[in-house]
Formats: C-alpha cells, sequence, structure tokens
C-alpha cells in the first residue's frame, strides 16, 4: 500500500464532516473558517512508541490516546475542538494495526465533533504528532495566568490511576485482574474534560490538565500567577481500584506526583464556587476541592488531616 492509498484507505471521507470546512484532506493545505468574535486555540502533542506508550499497546486504543491528550490541552484553555492534523510515523504499513488505530481515533474524533483535516504520513519509528485546534469566544480563554490569593483548587476527577497501570506493570505489582483492567483503562482511553472546560470559561480564574501529575502541573499555574499554594492530601479523590491495590502513602504518591490523568486541575474565587459546582454538576462531573491559592512563592505546602505532610521518598519496591 502507497502512501495516497493508505490516506484514501484510512481517512479520506471518513469520520467527521464539518460544515466549517471548506477543504479537507486532499490539497496541500487545509482550509476551515473561524467564526466571528472567536480565537483559535492550536495545541500539538507528540507520542513516541517506548517513551509515551508500551510497544504492545492496542492501536484501538493508541489511536483513542493520541487524540484524547491533544483534546485535553484544548479542554484545559476552554476551547471547543474542531479541526485536528495528524503526522503520523509508521514503521511499516500494518492494514490490520491501521484499520485499529484509526476506528480509535475516528470514535473519539466523532464523540467530540472533530474532523480530521489533513496530516503527513512517513516511515520511521512508531510516533504519533497531532496538532488540535480549537476556537473559542475572544478573551475568554482560561489560562495557568488567573489564580488569586484566596481561590479554591479544584480537580474533576479521579487522580493516580494511570500512573498506577504504568508502576504496576514496571515493579510486577501483584494487582487483582479487575483493579489491573480498570487503571489500564484510564491509561489507555483518557476522557479530556471537555465540557467541563467549556463550563469553567468565565468562571474559573485559571485551569490547567494534568499531564505530568498534579503537584507538577499546579506549580504551573503558582509560577504563572506568582501565588502558592495548600493542599490537603487526603481529600485527593482516588478511585477504588488505587486504594485497595498499594499502602495509602504510596497511592497518594501516585495520585499526586505521577501524571497521565488528563484530569484538570482549576482554581475558583469564592463568589463562583456555587455556581461553579452548579455549572459542572450539569455535565455529570463531580468537583473535588483540594486546596487553596496562598500569597508567596514559597513550595506548595502540604496537609494530611491538617497536619503537615510529606510525599514519601521510599520507592515502591517493598510492596512489589
Ligand atoms: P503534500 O505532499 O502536499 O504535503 P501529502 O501527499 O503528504 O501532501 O498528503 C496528501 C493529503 O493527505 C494532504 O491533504 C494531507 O494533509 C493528507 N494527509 C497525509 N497524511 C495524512 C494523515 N496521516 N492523516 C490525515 N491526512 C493526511
Ligand atoms: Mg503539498
Amino acid at each position: 500500500m502507497k502512501e495516497f492509498e493508505l490516506i484514501n484507505r484510512y481517512f479520506t471521507g471518513r469520520g467527521v464532516t464539518r460544515r466549517d470546512v471548506d477543504v479537507g484532506i486532499g490539497d496541500d493545505c487545509a482550509l476551515v473558517n473561524v467564526p466571528d468574535n472567536c480565537q483559535l486555540a492550536i495545541t500539538t502533542d507528540t507520542l513516541v512508541e517506548g517513551v509515551h506508550f508500551f510497544a504492545d499497546i492496542p492501536p484501538r486504543a493508541l489511536g483513542h490516546r493520541a487524540l484524547a491528550v491533544n483534546l485535553s490541552d484544548l479542554a484545559a484553555m476552554g476551547a471547543e475542538p474542531t479541526w485536528v492534523s495528524l503526522g503520523l510515523t509508521l514503521p511499516k504499513i500494518d492494514p490490520e494495526w491501521l484499520e485499529e488505530f484509526t476506528e480509535g481515533m475516528h470514535e473519539i474524533a466523532e464523540y467530540f465533533n472533530v474532523q480530521i483535516i489533513g496530516g503527513d504520513t512517513t516511515q520511521g519509528p512508531l510516533t504519533i504528532t497531532i496538532c488540535a485546534k480549537g476556537t473559542v469566544p475572544k478573551g475568554k480563554a482560561l489560562t495557568r495566568s488567573g489564580a488569586n490569593v484566596g481561590d479554591w483548587i479544584y480537580v474533576t476527577g479521579n487522580l493516580g490511576d494511570a500512573a498506577l497501570a504504568i508502576e504496576s506493570r514496571k515493579n510486577n505489582w501483584p494487582l487483582s485482574e479487575s483493579d489491573a483492567a480498570s487503571a489500564l483503562k484510564k491509561f489507555h482511553y483518557p476522557s479530556p474534560r471537555v465540557a467541563a472546560g467549556q463550563a469553567l470559561r468565565g468562571i474559573a480564574s485559571s485551569a490547567i490538565d494534568i499531564s505530568d501529575g498534579l503537584l507538577a502541573d499546579l506549580s504551573h499555574i503558582l509560577r504563572r500567577s506568582d501565588v502558592t499554594a495548600q493542599i490537603h492530601a487526603d481529600k485527593v479523590p482516588m478511585s477504588d481500584a488505587l486504594r485497595h491495590s498499594i499502602p495509602q502513602d504510596q497511592a497518594l504518591k501516585l495520585a499526586l506526583a505521577y501524571g497521565d490523568d488528563y484530569e484538570l486541575l482549576y482554581t475558583v474565587s469564592q463568589d463562583n464556587k456555587l455556581i461553579m459546582e452548579s455549572k459542572l454538576h450539569q455535565y455529570g462531573v463531580e468537583p473535588i476541592c483540594i486546596g487553596q491559592i496562598q500569597p508567596g512563592n514559597d513550595d506548595i505546602e502540604l496537609l494530611y488531616d491538617n497536619q503537615p505532610w510529606l510525599l514519601p521518598e521510599s520507592g515502591f519496591e517493598h510492596f512489589s
């Protein structure tokens, strides 16, 4: 199969067709129309085999995940995802693999009404680079720089499951079959918080998606907003699978210091707290308050049961 046959078979005329696309796949560029009074939000994320995913990841999961992590960046800015382009580097053309991979990608693209408008296909080590575009009303995007002293800090859902999937595999932890399966599902099929991100426009003071770990991503907000934070580790939401599987302090370490969950982390003023909670409930999201923005630029203050608390330094060996 040649490159153009591959594109025809797996991309052209498949998936979403949006009315704001004048020219999609097939020309030198795509041509799209950005609505009046909107800004274009643009983000790129690359996934490399062996770095961002295990070589034996199901291709359907890879297609889903590659697009999901990009849509999560749009969600974090409050943008509505619209178009994506796909840079695909493949070691070889394997029709079965491509069928599954593109099915996984088209599925999530359809769910979020996103059109694949172009890309590039090359031979080399398996690498997926997606550039996702979205629109956001002018001046309404959520950024990392708006957190104010006294704002409450929220997350949109459980943290640490993706880390459990990765670390349990690396360290051979004896997880139950159902806990292992549910953690792996979170790693393979993350759900970007697209509706929640848009619902937070005009309400949250800052936002970011949790790709590198809660503490690391919170630090980005704190640095950009010139503030610090107090976090109640005991309030951080974790799945039953994570709670069952490993000792609690180690579970918290995964939830706080490891990434790949793609939940949103955001700040909201006292005045907007109630309206935020009711808006997110409309979208089926249960926002969890885990702390508060503080003045200064010291390190994040971690508490457990209101007492000072430190992340465990020890590794994971002792329960493997
Ligand atoms: P060019 O050589 O002009 O850059 P290509 O031959 O690379 O064009 O691609 C032909 C068309 O197919 C273009 O519209 C391009 O955007 C699209 N395309 C190429 N690879 C992909 C891909 N992996 N996914 C989606 N569209 C693709
Ligand atoms: Mg060209």
